[in-house]
């Protein structure tokens, strides 16, 4: 090392400690960066390489960017998963003997990151650690670094328990130590976005003690212990915005796995892995960020206890029922600025004097807000009104200290409100005067001179001046003026008293604004003392805002409230799929009942591909879900028993991540559904045993079904492309057949959408490979063997056509009713005689009748057509 320059040898020092991250050494206006640090950084910021001389033999590589726009760079290297670590000059280079002493103040980190793009808005950002508490136990716990909260809880299996947690968390950054498994460490990167880090000390600080009063095991006192330990080491700063540590149970909620939640789409959708298409998109009425967040939180985690439940329905239906109230909740709420963030920053020492309006503008909103929900006059709203602490002698401190439109810089003054301070007064008034002594003066140097053109004018690096054009120069009086500066047209000039009178304006503005931003100082300190009265009241307003959000939700999409019983019993009317029923328009949607019970057990669910049985089956876990987070649900009655967990096994989700194949996902969903349901479970199989050949298939989802049936006893949809398996229901009580209807007309396949009862009559699959547009040719040699394998009798599905003829009545009707519609669209053609029979058709629901029904309109119709 003795052959770098010094000042290299003590970047390698620093570099030492700081093998894992960017190092940002600080060298003037700069941050610079050296060997690999250079190259690397070089390629993922786009700045350009270049290299110095650093003592050695070779030139050293090296890039920089500038002090004040690197926390670009920062976010920009954070967003791809680096760690940056900032490293300061850390005594005067004036005062420094030899190099100037450095030292890292921060190390940035994605799980740390305090505000910019790193942070989504309406997303926690979580930080999380993960210990072993004994052999099968692990200490699981978890901090939002920008809104001070955390989390821990026990978790005892790896591959469920401990994964599922991590995936409702999202964690962008996991801490252990560095003792940590090799293999538990590739579980963890394996997962995904997250960046590891380590922390050997798990003791426990005085601080951190405070923190964990709620939190008795030992155990996991340590594991949060070694977050906080991570935390003050890599931020060295006090962090006074950390909230106690809440323990909680997995159990407190309804459970539901990785792949559930991903096949429900809860969240975000599988193909874009956004929010668009998700359960939170459609319902994000919010009108918060901290809204947003808790109302994520909440969709994480469902809720199991009925009371709990309960009070949440009544204060939606509360809500939902006072439209105006409602309305004014959701002005007031729109200028509540985010409070928690607001008090990380407060703590963190990064807020202007912007934010503190804003604080001060939201706290103003609170009183009315109170006003507002109290006058519901519920004692759950008078509850959650009552809760809220609008922070009055804090909202006075910032309207007496604060201007209206403070500039963004705290440094450069024009931030504090006349009147808050004596001393300041005074220089302002100094300086004030002095500018009117100065506008004086171009008024009596006018009339003096007899020149109209001159000017009193200010530059920061001549100060004060006056200027006089060159045609006028004539007219000075000789001796008067000292020269300044020579432009093009004119000269600048000086007087004796100009410049003292200069001197007293710059010396109070200067006085003035350190002032101002010592006082500002102050202020700030003064909201740090009100930091956990902010996250308080930061609570109450999320959770108004996600229950007027369900209330929104549910009046816009004619929601009902759902009710519930301890019977194990399904009643839902005309049901909806949520998200699908927004993207296709409500009236288009296709609305179904479902009913389960002790009978009915097992629902087999046959139809053709596309009819809409993943749908159907999406649709009861979603109102479920929707039910028990505290929303109303999207049917026109709903009585739901409470689920515990909810297991889904739906469409191909391949994991690409840990790169195992469809059919061993299918199976090991299968075996995480089967190993963990209880009867008071929710289980979807949507085509389970697909992934291979027919027979093995067939076999499996038999036995899958049977295994259910005799040893589980959970509710559960199965659908199935095996009509075999239809024939379940004479053997198995709890199993019944359903279908989702469709019908041939000409040849072709129409979709009804319409689930009813008794199993489907055929699969169709040749039907939608014809939509699918394959080529004609193939269709037709499809069609060729389809006859071959029935006549030779391999194929049994057939056998079963209880409701076919019966559906063609109702498509011959449905059809009829279309070429009229069509017909009569065409004004001009248009018989009297059809527009009467249009009328009749307008008000004939075809989905709703009987197949016998159809047959008798259908008869009418014609003959009228006809006659
Ligand atoms: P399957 O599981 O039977 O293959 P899906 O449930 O995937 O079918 O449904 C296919 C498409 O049919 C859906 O994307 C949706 O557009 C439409 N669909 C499903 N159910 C309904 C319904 N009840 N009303 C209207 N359209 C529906």
């Amino acid at each position: 090392m003795a052959k770098y320059t010094p000042m290299i040898q003590q970047y390698l020092q620093v570099k030492a400690e700081y093998q894992d991250a960017f190092l940002f050494f600080r060298l003037g206006d700069f941050y610079e960066m050296f060997f690999d640090d250079a190259i690397r950084a070089s390629q993922e910021l786009e700045i350009t390489l270049t290299s110095r001389d650093g003592g050695g033999e070779e030139r050293i590589p090296m890039c920089g960017v500038p002090y004040h726009s690197s926390p670009n760079y920062i976010e920009q290297l954070i967003d791809k998963g680096y760690k940056v670590a900032i490293c300061e000059q850390t005594e005067d280079p004036k005062q420094a003997k030899g190099v100037v002493r450095r030292e890292v103040v921060q190390l940035v980190t994605p799980g740390t990151v305090m505000e910019g793009k790193g942070l989504s808005d309406k997303e926690n950002n979580y930080i999380a650690t993960l210990t072993h508490l004994d052999d099968t136990t692990y200490g699981l716990a978890y901090c939002d670094l920008s809104t001070g909260e955390s989390k821990v809880t026990q978790v005892s299996n790896v591959f469920t328990d401990v994964l599922n947690e991590l995936a409702t968390i999202g964690a962008k950054e996991m801490v252990i130590d560095p003792d940590f498994s090799v293999e538990g460490q590739r579980l963890l990167s394996a997962r995904g976005n997250v960046t590891l880090s380590f922390e050997k000390n798990d003791s426990l600080t005085e601080k951190a003690h405070e923190l964990l009063s709620g939190v008795e095991q030992e155990n996991l006192q340590k594991t949060v212990s070694r977050l906080l330990n991570y935390l003050y080491r890599t931020q060295q700063r006090s962090l006074d915005h950390l909230q106690p540590v809440e323990l909680y149970e997995v159990y407190q909620f309804m459970k539901m796995d990785y792949y559930s939640k991903r096949n429900l789409e809860l969240t975000e959708t599988i193909r874009s892995k956004g929010k668009k298409g998700s359960l939170l998109w459609l319902l994000d009425e919010t009108m918060t960020a901290m809204g947003g967040r808790l109302l994520k939180q909440w969709i994480d985690r469902p809720l199991i206890n009925r009371t709990e439940i309960e009070k949440r329905h009544l204060i939606v239906e509360l809500f939902k029922e006072s439209f105006f109230e409602r309305e004014d909740i959701r002005e007031r709420l729109k200028e509540v600025y985010d409070l928690e963030r607001l008090s990380g920053r407060v703590a963190f020492g990064n807020v202007n004097a912007r934010d503190l309006i804003q604080l001060k503008k939201s706290l103003e909103q609170i009183p009315a807000l109170k006003e507002v929900i109290l006058g519901l006059g519920n004692d759950l709203s008078d509850h959650l009104a009552e809760k809220m602490d609008p922070c009055e002698e804090l909202t006075s401190v910032l309207e007496e200290a604060l201007v209206e439109n403070p500039p963004l810089s705290i440094k450069e003054g024009n931030l504090i409100r006349d009147g808050f301070n004596n001393e300041l007064d005074q220089y302002r008034d100094a300086s004030r005067n002095g500018k009117t002594w100065i506008a004086q003066l171009e008024k009596d140097e006018r009339e003096r001179t007899g020149i109209r053109s001159l000017k009193v004018g200010y530059n920061r690096v001549f100060g004060y001046y006056i200027e006089v054009t060159k045609a006028n120069l004539h007219h000075l009086e000789e001796g008067r003026y000292d020269r300044k500066q020579t432009l093009t047209n004119a000269e600048r000039f000086i007087t004796p008293e100009l410049k003292e009178k200069e001197a007293l304006i710059l010396q109070a503005e200067e006085k003035s604004v350190d002032l101002e931003y010592e006082l500002f100082l102050g202020i700030r300190e003064k909201v740090k003392a009100y930091i956990p009265r902010l996250q308080l009241l930061a609570k109450t307003v999320s959770e108004i805002d996600v229950l007027q959000c369900f209330a929104t939700v549910s009046e816009k999409r004619h929601y009902t409230q759902p009710l519930f019983n301890e019977e194990r019993r399904i009643v839902i009317k005309d049901g909806r799929h949520p998200v699908v029923e927004k993207v296709m328009d409500r009236q288009e949607y296709v609305p179904n009942d479902c009913y389960m019970d002790k009978e009915r057990e097992i629902l087999l669910i046959t139809g053709p591909n596309m009819s809409g049985k993943s749908t159907f089956m999406r649709q009861l876990a979603l109102t479920s879900i929707l039910a028990q987070i505290g929303c109303y649900v999207p049917a026109s009655e709903a009585n739901l028993p409470i689920f515990d967990q909810v297991f889904t096994r739906i469409g191909a989700a391949d994991d690409l991540i840990s790169g195992q194949s469809t059919f061993m996902v299918e199976m090991l969903e299968a075996k995480n559904a089967i190993t963990n349901a209880s009867t008071e479970s929710l289980i979807l199989f949507d085509e389970i045993g697909r992934g291979t050949s027919t027979y093995d298939g067939m076999a499996l989802a038999q036995a899958i079904i049977e295994y259910i049936h005799e040893n589980i006893g959970a509710k559960t949809l199965f659908s199935t492309h095996y009509h075999e398996l239809t024939a379940l229901e004479e053997q198995l009580q709890m199993v019944k057949n359903v279908h989702v209807s469709a019908m041939e007309h000409n040849g072709k396949l129409v979709f009804l959408h319409k689930v009813k009862e008794g199993a489907a009559d055929k699969s169709y699959g040749i039907h939608v490979a014809e939509l699918a547009e394959l080529p004609a040719k193939l269709i037709n040699r499809a069609n060729e063997i389809l006859n071959e394998l029935e006549k030779k009798g391999e194929k049994s599905t057939e056998k079963q056509t209880p409701v076919k003829k019966q559906d063609d009545s109702l498509a011959q009707l449905s059809f009829f009713s279309e070429e009229i519609k069509e017909k009569t669209s065409n004004e001009e053609k248009v018989s009297t005689k059809e527009k009467r029979i249009m009328d009749e058709i307008k008000n004939l629901d075809i989905l709703e009748m009987t197949p016998m029904e159809a047959l008798n309109v259908l008869y009418k119709l014609q003959k009228k057509m006809k006659g």
